[in-house]
């Protein structure tokens, strides 16, 4: 079953200006469940507008976003909003963790936001960082943490309420390679676990190659490989 469909999708700014500049131009995209796609991307073809679109953070000119068979395209603000809590995660190249929050409330946190127990968040959470090695950093703040810790500690967090879908946007780019490329494949074990579909952006073509499927995006269109 599909867990996003990206239709038809257009994309301009400055749109019937002289300076428009048309970024997605009818752009295809469908991704089954538990497939990790890899977008690859020269800097400015439209990376960042096509995730914030599927990410439901921003809207098409035309065309529609499925996600788990909801078209969430025209949908209000409030479903949007509900839709990519339950239903999405979002990793970024800095984690974005709140500095006065341990590793594991900042995990807990967005689950008690979206009605979980404080028992079950506590229990996910604990459980999501023994997944990526940090059992003994659980009540460790960002800045006690490594790089590669913190990155890690995102990860759980964007999985934190068992989204369908994963977006991710340069999820190690911060990082030194070889760091990059060990917690990029402890990012791959937690996927591949959970059994997530994910749409992961990266300038890494090692680690486009280790998705399942690699989708470059150019001249407002995407193509295989
Ligand atoms: P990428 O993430 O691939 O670098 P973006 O999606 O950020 O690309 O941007 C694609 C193109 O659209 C770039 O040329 C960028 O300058 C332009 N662009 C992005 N956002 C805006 C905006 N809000 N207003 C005008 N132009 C924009
Ligand atoms: P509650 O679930 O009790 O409504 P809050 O949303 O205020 O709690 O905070 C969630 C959790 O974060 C609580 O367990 C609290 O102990 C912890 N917490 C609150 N403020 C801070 C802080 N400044 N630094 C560290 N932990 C905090």
């Amino acid at each position: 079953s599909e867990v996003l469909i990206c239709e038809g999708l257009e994309k301009s700014y400055n749109k019937g200006r002289p300076n428009e500049i048309k970024v997605l131009r009818g752009l295809d995209l469908t991704i089954p469940k538990g497939q990790v796609t890899a977008l690859v991307a020269p800097s400015g073809a439209g990376k960042s507008t096509l995730l914030h679109i599927a990410g439901l953070l921003d809207t098409p000119d035309a065309g529609r976003v499925v996600i788990d068979g909801e078209d969430l395209t025209g949908a209000r603000d409030g479903r949007r909003t509900a839709a990519r809590r339950e239903k999405l995660g979002f990793i970024y190249q800095f984690h974005h963790l709140l500095p006065e929050f341990s590793a594991a409330e900042n995990i807990i946190l967005p689950q008690l936001a979206n009605g979980q127990s404080r028992a079950a968040a506590e229990a996910r959470a604990a459980d999501l960082l023994d997944r990526v090695g940090l059992t003994e950093r659980i009540d460790h703040r960002p800045s006690a943490l490594s790089g590669g810790e913190q990155q890690r500690v995102a990860f759980c967090r964007a999985l934190a309420n068992a989204p369908s879908l994963l977006l991710a946007d340069e999820p190690t780019g911060n990082l030194d390679p070889a760091t990059s490329d060990r917690v990029f494949d402890v990012l791959m074990a937690l996927v591949r676990d959970t059994g997530l579909a994910a749409l992961i952006a990266t300038h890494n073509l090692e680690l486009a190659a280790k998705m399942d499927r690699v989708v470059r995006l150019e001249n407002g269109m995407l193509s295989e490989g």
